[in-house]
């Protein structure tokens, strides 16, 4: 099976600190809460041991790094993937307090995993891990301390796995109040009507109100999706609403390309039926040239440092959407900003997720149920906010709109640590 979205592992971390860097010069940041926020607060290491469907005990290594919860409890998903460490976790982590910040959720940031490539373990044994690496965290994580949520390779059964877990470590009569120890849960236990398509959604806005600033819509615009999960298939779902061109996909299974359209209904179902994207259109596609394809917009939604300065120059779209976290590194950035690409940055692009999640933890919090229409318009509301105030502190700052997002999301953290102050 072809692999063509490659990880590439070195560095994640590293993007991280160049973004946090330029936005804390642009903005003057205070020098003591420079140096709390440059590093995390506490990073989890487990080692636990499964019982595989064969008889054989298999040790697996999960990790929750937890960068800061001075606005909140920390608040990240968990992903299962071949490039989860410490290194990327503390990218994941520290992503997720920017995020918080920016959309004005009262949490920090944290994030975790597991170093595994999922596709090589049966349910059973994936419902094992799961469990297994919920009560190694034990009480790291908590309702009101650190809520996991789903990432790369996670689902809502997962979560649905992490919540009974935690809660069956509870006394009885204090189980049904721990259940929002995570979120992305299935509806039917917890979950949220419309957290499953809220990352997505919220990439469409975002692209939808770049059109509006640009006087233009989306209608007819051709765009290309990288990762065809949860992210990528709900965002050309909505984009397909909107009337746009859906030409080129890619993902671990191959890269297809149509310039006449696909439609994202049929490509999931085809996936669904297959396993893989590849074969879904007659001809094979270079997967090296895959950002390269003629288009008016790139949606990255599947690793980190997929836009580099190996294919960054070759681009032709007009804007990229950030559905992915830290797809674009510093340098591919770089050349992007020169070429007058737009970039609508992962922590504001890709933050209808964690918006949605925070609705599930107030809906499992106040015993509620919230109507899908209700979620989607608040999401909207949310996100349109949150452009607007990216795009005006671009324009007082004068730059570019990630740090222009780093710098609405530090503004809200260094007022907080203000009026708080250091303990003691
Ligand atoms: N994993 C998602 C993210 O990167 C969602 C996190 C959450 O809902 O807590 O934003």
């Amino acid at each position: 099976m072809a692999t063509d979205a490659k990880p590439r592992r070195m560095g994640m971390y590293e993007n991280v600190k160049n973004q946090f860097e330029k936005a804390s010069e642009v903005m003057g940041l205070d020098d003591s809460l420079k140096k709390i926020l440059a590093l995390t607060n506490n990073e989890i290491v487990v080692h636990f041991p499964v019982k595989m469907d064969n008889g054989e005990v298999q040790v697996f290594t999960g990790y929750r790094v937890q960068h800061n919860n001075f606005l909140g409890p920390y608040k990240g998903g968990l992903r299962y993937h071949e490039t989860v460490d410490l290194d990327a976790a503390r990218a994941l982590a520290t992503w997720m307090t920017w995020k918080t910040s920016l959309a004005g959720l009262p949490y920090g940031g944290g994030k975790g995993g597991i170093q595994l490539d999922p596709k090589k373990y049966s349910q059973g044994e994936l419902e094992r891990i799961t469990r297994r690496f919920t009560f190694a965290l034990g009480d790291n994580i908590g309702p009101e301390h650190d809520i996991p949520a789903p990432d790369v390779n996670t689902n809502a059964q997962m979560m649905a796995w992490i919540a009974d877990t935690y809660m069956s470590t509870k006394a009885p009569a204090e189980r049904s109040k721990n259940q929002h120890v995570v979120t992305g849960k299935p509806v039917g236990s917890g979950g949220l009507e419309g957290r499953d398509r809220a990352t997505g959604f919220g990439v469409v806005v975002t692209l939808e109100a770049w059109a509006k600033l640009r006087g233009t819509t989306l209608e007819g615009k051709k765009y290309i999706v990288q990762g065809f999960g949860n992210v990528g298939y709900w965002a050309a779902h909505f984009m397909n609403k909107n009337g746009a061109i859906l030409v080129g996909v890619q993902d671990a299974t191959g890269t297809i390309y149509n310039p006449d359209g696909m439609d994202p209904e049929d490509l999931l179902q085809y996936q669904k039926d297959n396993a893989t994207i590849h074969g879904y259109t007659d001809h094979d596609f270079d997967g090296s040239k895959f950002f390269a394809i003629d288009c008016d917009i790139i949606i990255p939604a599947a690793l980190g440092n997929q836009i580099t300065d190996e294919n960054a120059a070759d681009i032709k779209a007009k804007v990229i959407a950030e559905g992915a976290n830290g797809p674009t590194d510093t340098d591919g950035e770089a050349i992007l900003l020169a070429n007058g690409v737009e970039i609508i940055p992962d922590i504001l692009c890709n933050s209808g997720g964690v918006i949605g999640s925070y609705y599930e933890w107030l809906q499992n919090r106040n015993g509620e149920i919230w109507y899908m229409e209700d979620v989607i318009a608040k999401l909207r509301r949310k996100l349109e906010e949150a452009f607007g105030k990216v795009v005006a502190t671009s324009e007082q700052y004068k730059t570019d709109w990630r740090t222009a997002a780093y710098i609405v999301a530090l503004v809200r953290i260094e007022m907080a640590y203000k009026q708080r102050g250091i303990f003691p």
